[in-house]
């Protein structure tokens, strides 16, 4: 068996694994696809001390950085199951049972997509997903938010600082963001909220250049045009499989402690499948080295 076990091989599976071979213990790593979302990503300018790097080089020099240590590589397979019995057990979609003293959970999450034509098409090209990354490339320009809940919100004030004009997209008839955010969201002059309304059309030639969508009372459609459309309709936890075998919130969040400790003894967390508030490359990989360093912890004692 392992003693550190890594489900995941993002940002945080890979700082995991590298913080818990250095200890001198038996170490794996298990990953569906290796780098993670980084390898969605085009343009990364706030890797701390990295200037500007590009999210496949960055996974490169991440699954590199792995291969330097004892670390035994798994790709291309995907956890189906978990369960504590004298060991902890991960089960893999091809039906192999690994054991483990403890485990590292760091299976990431997902942005949800709106799913209408052109999404994918201009998918980083005009169209993206985290304001705290992209914000500054729409500097001066007209973009669009997709969503009124806190995230959308959130993500319109930030923008309305950075680019010239924002439209917030809001399917409901009233925006769902807590009060104070609304507040401070109408109170700024470069922000106009359409609520009641369904994208129904990225549309553009070789990038972004324009969104439609219907009025939801009168059926509609409307066109804008603009160079950015940001979605905040949501990011999904990849922890669908675990079931109950982990405690996790309302979003299905898997919730740890300042050691990254779940309420499984031996299983530990980190990255953007935890309920850590902000979801960031330099963020996943410290939560990562946190989580190894609890897990040797827990190791030493038990
Ligand atoms: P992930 O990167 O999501 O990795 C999860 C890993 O788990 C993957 O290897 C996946 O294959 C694996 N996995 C999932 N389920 C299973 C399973 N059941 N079994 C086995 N393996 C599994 N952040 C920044 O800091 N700067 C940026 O500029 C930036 N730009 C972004 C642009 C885009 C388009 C996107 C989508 C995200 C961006 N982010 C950026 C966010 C950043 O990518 C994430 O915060 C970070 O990748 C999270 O790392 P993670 O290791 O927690 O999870």
């Amino acid at each position: 068996p392992f003693d550190v076990l890594v489900v995941g091989g993002g940002p945080a599976g890979a700082s995991s694994a590298i913080y818990a071979a250095r200890k001198g213990i038996r170490t794996g790593i298990v990953a569906e696809r290796f780098g993670g979302q980084i390898m969605d990503t085009v343009g990364i300018e706030n890797f701390i001390s990295t200037k500007y790097t590009e999210g496949p080089k960055l996974a490169a020099s991440l699954e590199e950085h792995v291969k330097e240590y004892n670390v035994d590589i798994m790709k291309l397979q995907r956890a189906v199951r978990l369960e504590k019995k004298d060991y902890v057990e991960v089960e893999l979609e091809n039906g192999a049972v690994l054991r483990s003293k403890t485990v590292i959970l760091s299976t990431g999450a997902r942005w949800r997509n709106v799913g209408v034509p052109g999404e994918a098409e201009f998918k980083n090209k005009g169209v993206a997903y985290c304001p705290h990354c992209d914000g500054p490339l729409f500097a001066g320009k007209d973009v669009a938010v997709i969503g009124g809940g806190n995230s959308g919100v959130e993500a319109a004030i930030d923008l309305a600082g950075i680019v010239k004009h924002v439209t917030v997209l809001e399917f409901n008839t009233e925006l769902k963001a807590d009060s104070v955010l609304q507040d401070r969201l109408y109170s700024l002059p470069n922000v106009t909220v359409i609520t009641n309304v369904a994208t129904k059309e990225f549309t553009g030639t070789d990038k972004l250049s324009g969104i439609t969508f219907t009025d939801r009372e009168t059926g509609e459609d409307r066109h804008i045009e603009l160079q950015g459309v940001f979605v905040q309709i949501g990011l999904v936890p990849n922890t669908e499989w675990l079931g109950g075998a982990v405690e996790r919130n309302r979003m299905g969040e898997i919730i740890v402690d300042a050691r990254g400790a779940t309420s499984l003894p031996g299983v530990f967390a980190a990255g953007d499948c935890t309920n850590s508030p902000f979801k960031q490359i330099i963020i996943s990989m410290g939560s990562g080295a946190t989580a190894a360093l609890g897990a040797f912890d827990y190791l030493i004692r038990n």
